[in-house]
């Protein structure tokens, strides 16, 4: 099998078995085969005669050949005794200390087993108001946060992950202002990612420059007003100065809401690609479209017979993940198999670009991305449908918006993950996101460097004789090739890095593959430094001119600690 160095220290690191003395007794191989023996056994939950032996075959081959690749709790957990596959959950959190302490107990419990826990805070009474029983004044959502962070620094995933979190508010909760500042020193509450919840009445009230109410969330009872521009320009502001709050667009979540019967859609998950309902889990798993290219006439094109087979494959495994998955609390187990959500999305989308020669920040590229998440989408769809035939339609079947339709598997089939180590193990670019950087230099310990260059750039470079390593320690510096006239003008059109793209193209590309996307999109909109807060302000307003469900912008350097630098060791 084919694996990267960066891939294969990640997983002897993480992802393989190891002994009692912390010795790995798992190859790469091994790893596969114990994920793909266990998700094949759900075949047999509806077939007792089917050919295990052929599914886990198809599943094992897959993966193997970094074709499609499950979320990270699945490859860690699956035929061990843990046994949690799913890497995102939204539990609620109620306006009562019992319900408060247990969503932290219950986050706890995920988190131990590899999994993100997102929570709407909105149902939290305001700060300053009383408590009933104590006669004392409640110390609202963000002092709450604050606690739940705490408990997720605690657990800090037996030394697998560390722990994630999302924390949604309303903005209209009379601590909406609070909340917006919540993450202004970059120590606090480091675990958690925190988005407004925007209505399309907010919205209209920042067009027409007209104030907006807050309201109790224990009596309905409306308890001020804010001007919602003043409030937009403050979230905005407050995203340019280190990148959070991101706002999420909860009419568009509930729009999307497969099964309106079972309530209001709250919250995501920490990265904010997967809406789901209290107690609801989702595995996620993406498609490698490197892998799915073939090579004709000396030209890269994408071969969607196989994208087609491993789309069919992908949703077989992640219907079958739903049931030898082993929930972390029996709420959950029995509200996820209600809807038996998936997220099937890509990775290498940018990598797959430059191998097909063209640029990411091209009209031409955000309609090829239409096209290839919608036969993604349609094809996931379809195979849901097969499996309903055999397996029967999710419980909830005749209460969702298709009941009118052909049966489904899945209530939903489609998410676009941010595949953080997933791209590092396909050894691909991650998401839909442009490339970072082309070169990193990395100082090894003996006082050598190491170079390490985008396999895409390396082979057309030294397909033109043009590779030295000088060169490389050039692109390195500058962080992209945009001004490095040694290289021809049409490689550079094409070889475009995060911050040559225009926050324009990042929210273009993120609203195509929403409009194909039944889930959520994981994007962040990379700036410069020296980015402005109307850039900002800009990106925001697009957002939610193209319909997309949320967004997250990042300047660079405006954390202490990031997770990618340009022009320094990785
Ligand atoms: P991976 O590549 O490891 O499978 P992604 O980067 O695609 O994971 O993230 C997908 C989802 O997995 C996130 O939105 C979140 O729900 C969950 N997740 C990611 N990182 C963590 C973490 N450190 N702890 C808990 N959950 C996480």
């Amino acid at each position: 099998m084919k694996i990267g160095k960066n891939a294969l220290t990640v997983l002897e690191k993480r992802y393989l078995v190891k002994d009692e003395n912390g010795k790995n007794i798992e190859t790469v191989e091994g790893m596969f085969e114990r994920v793909a023996g266990a998700v094949a056994q759900a075949d047999l939950h509806y077939n007792s005669q089917g050919d295990i032996e052929a599914t886990k075959k198809k599943f094992y081959d897959m993966m193997t050949n970094l074709e499609f690749l499950p979320n990270s709790p699945t490859l860690m957990n699956a035929g061990k005794e843990l046994g949690q596959l799913s890497a995102c959950f939204v539990l609620p959190v109620g306006d009562s200390m019992e319900e408060i302490f247990e969503a932290i107990k219950q986050a706890a419990l995920i988190h131990k087993s590899g999994g993100g826990t997102g929570f709407s805070f909105s149902r939290l009474r305001a700060s300053g108001s009383t408590v009933r029983t104590t006669g004392g004044v409640a110390s609202g959502p963000v002092s709450f946060m604050r606690v739940f962070n705490m408990a997720t620094e605690a657990v800090k995933q037996g030394g697998t992950r560390r722990g994630a979190n999302m924390g949604i508010l309303r903005i209209d909760h009379p601590d909406v202002l609070d909340f917006i500042d919540c993450k202004k020193n970059n120590a606090d509450i480091t675990n958690f990612n925190i988005s407004v919840g925007i209505t399309e009445e907010f919205m209209h009230a920042v067009e027409n420059h007209q104030p907006y109410t807050l309201i109790d969330p224990k009596n309905k009872e409306v308890v001020g007003e804010l001007d919602a521009r003043e409030v937009f320009n403050k979230i905005v502001e407050s995203a340019w100065r280190n990148g959070e709050p991101g706002i999420i667009f909860l009419d568009r979540l509930n729009r999307d809401n497969v099964v309106p019967s079972q309530g209001e859609i709250e919250s995501t998950n920490p990265c904010g690609e997967q809406p789901l309902l209290p107690y609801e889990s989702c595995n996620l798993g993406s498609i490698n479209l490197v892998n799915m290219l073939a090579k004709k006439n000396g030209k890269y094109q994408l071969d969607y017979k196989k994208l087609e087979n491993t789309v069919k494959s992908a949703v077989h495994f992640l219907d079958n993940v739903i049931e030898v998955n082993k929930y972390p609390l029996e709420q959950i187990d029995f509200t996820t198999k209600q809807t038996r959500k998936i997220g099937l999305g890509v990775m290498g989308w940018a990598d797959m670009l430059l191998y097909m020669g063209i640029p990411y920040d091209s009209d031409e590229a955000v309609e090829l991305a239409e096209k290839v998440m919608d036969f993604i989408t349609e094809k996931g769809r379809k195979e849901s449908m097969a499996l309903a035939k055999e397996r029967g339609s999710f419980p909830l079947f005749s209460e969702s918006i298709f009941a009118s339709g052909e049966p489904l598997r899945n209530a939903t089939i489609t998410t676009i993950a941010p595949t953080g180590t997933l791209s590092i193990i396909a050894g691909c670019s991650s998401g839909v996101e442009p490339v970072f950087a082309y070169v990193f230099i990395r100082n090894v310990m003996d006082g050598t460097e190491m170079i390490e260059v985008n396999p895409v750039l390396r082979e057309i470079l030294e397909e033109r004789g043009l590779y030295t390593d000088e060169l490389m320690k050039k692109i390195a510096k500058e962080g992209s090739l945009a001004h490095i006239s040694e290289i021809p003008e049409d490689i550079r059109r094409v070889f475009v890095c995060s911050h040559d793209v225009s926050p324009l193209y990042h929210v273009k590309m993120q609203a195509a593959f929403q409009r194909h996307t039944d889930n959520a999109v994981s994007k962040t909109v990379n700036f410069t430094h020296d980015a402005t807060v109307e850039e900002v302000e800009e990106v925001y307003m697009l957002a939610y001119k193209l319909d997309c469900k949320g967004v997250t912008i990042y300047r660079d350097g405006s954390r202490d600690s990031q997770v990618l630098n340009i022009g320094s060791v990785k």
